[in-house]
């Protein structure tokens, strides 16, 4: 079975590095936990833009 390893869904906003967790939100910030694995492309994702205008900027 696959791992239930979840991400911190909003760690490239308010981590510097993912934040891995077993639980269903993130230990550090209490944002929702996502699984690990790279997510499908979601035009409802409200981060998403964000994200996209983070790596238009050439940030890390
Ligand atoms: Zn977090």
């Amino acid at each position: 079975m696959n791992s239930d390893i979840k991400t911190c869904r909003v760690w490239e906003r308010e981590h510097d590095r993912p934040v891995y967790t077993l639980a269903s939100t993130c230990p550090v910030c209490g944002a929702e936990a996502v699984n690990s694995a790279p997510a499908p492309f979601d035009p409802a994702d409200p981060y998403g833009e964000y994200r996209r205008a983070l790596r238009a900027r050439g940030q890390r």
